[in-house]
């Protein structure tokens, strides 16, 4: 497996000022796997209730993602309803049920234990330390997280930001976790958040110690992302080393401003955006499936995994809930991927 993700499959009752969806097929881990699978193949770690059907199951399917680590229980699937203000950036939560993902517990199969890409996608931030512990030796880990659990789970959640390399965030909840309204000052916060001291015993599922990148998303505006000079830089050949076996080296190793580098992207100006559900998810499946497809880890690679993550995002938004990605070629991004460098690209004079 080169991605495996953990997320919750959900059922969404979602309201726009355009329209409004019951029940459709949604979850981060949903949206994720299916942005992903345009670039390499993603297992999910998940749990499904009985309302999960043959057709739900179908869409994943189609898309050749790996469901042996879906669990299937009695009861019903994660069920979030949420409704969007006119101008689409932002949402207020109406409801959440964990239903069936009270009680998950993720055990992965020994195939997922061997992932080189990890994603820990939005669900509580004890499961995603959970299966973040089963992984052998991650040369990836990026993170999600929503405002949901920064209130409610913050200690777990600081624990687990401090394992993983790349951290995605919204904007809004950039400003809530760091308490800093401006987003250079609350991205230092955060940074400094995840470089904190692990622990005085040194874990084989640290990160990888050269860097740590933190991608602040801004709804239709784009994205900023923050990150070191030397931020990632792996050689293909070059696996992630255990912590333990590395003496420990960077256990004392604090975020350190001075070399801090910031790349801003657009958003793709779009003329139909219907449902933004799935956007940051999308964003997270194309930005890591670029960089599994890559395998390199350097600058030059995290700024073109934005870009097709902000790519396959702005597709997600133009229909309801999965009808999109579930339609979408490998063709269309391409042609959108060069429509955003004509986008931003300028001579100096
Ligand atoms: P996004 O719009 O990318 O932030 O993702 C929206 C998806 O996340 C929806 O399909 C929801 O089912 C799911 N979701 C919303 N809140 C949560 C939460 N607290 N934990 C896990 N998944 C969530």
């Amino acid at each position: 497996v080169k991605i495996l993700n953990i997320g919750s499959i959900a059922f969404d009752s979602i309201k726009t000022p355009f329209g409004q969806a019951k029940k459709t097929l949604g979850g981060s881990a949903t949206y994720f796997s299916l942005a992903a699978s345009f670039f390499a193949q993603p297992a999910i770690v998940a749990v499904v209730g009985e309302d999960f059907n043959n057709a739900h199951k179908k869409v994943f399917q189609n898309r050749k993602v790996d469901l042996s680590g879906l669990e299937h229980k009695k009861g019903e699937s994660f069920f979030w309803s949420g409704k969007y203000n006119f101008d689409l950036n932002t949402r207020k939560t109406l409801k959440l049920k964990l239903n069936v993902f009270a009680d998950f517990q993720p055990k992965l199969l020994p195939h997922h234990c061997q992932s080189q890409y990890v994603f820990l996608g939005n669900i509580h931030p004890k499961l995603q330390m959970q299966v973040l512990k089963q992984i052998k030796q991650p040369r990836l880990v990026g993170l999600d997280t929503v405002d949901f659990w920064i209130e409610r789970n913050l200690g777990d959640l600081k624990q687990v930001l401090k394992l993983v390399d790349v951290f995605v965030i919204n904007d809004s909840e950039a400003r809530e976790l760091s308490r800093e309204y401006n987003l250079v000052k609350a991205a230092k916060k955060i940074l400094g958040m995840m470089s904190a001291t692990p622990s005085l015993s040194p874990s084989p599922l640290s990160a990888s110690g050269r860097g740590k990148t933190l991608i602040i998303k801004q709804g239709e505006h784009g994205l900023l992302m923050f990150y070191k000079a030397s931020s990632l830089l792996l050689s293909p050949s070059e696996g992630r080393v255990p912590e333990c076996i590395r003496g420990g080296e960077r256990l004392n190793k604090k975020f350190n401003e001075s070399n801090l580098k910031i790349f801003n992207l657009p958003g793709y100006p779009l003329e139909t955006v219907f449902d933004p559900t799935g956007a940051g998810d999308s964003f997270a499946g194309g930005f890591m499936g670029y960089l599994a497809s890559a395998d390199k880890l350097d600058e030059h690679h995290l700024k073109r995994a934005c870009v097709y993550g902000s790519v396959v995002a702005s597709f997600c938004v133009e229909d309801f809930g999965t009808k999109r990605l579930e339609k979408l070629t490998k063709q269309e991004i391409q042609n959108r991927f060069a429509e955003f460098k004509r986008l931003t690209h300028f001579e100096i004079e």
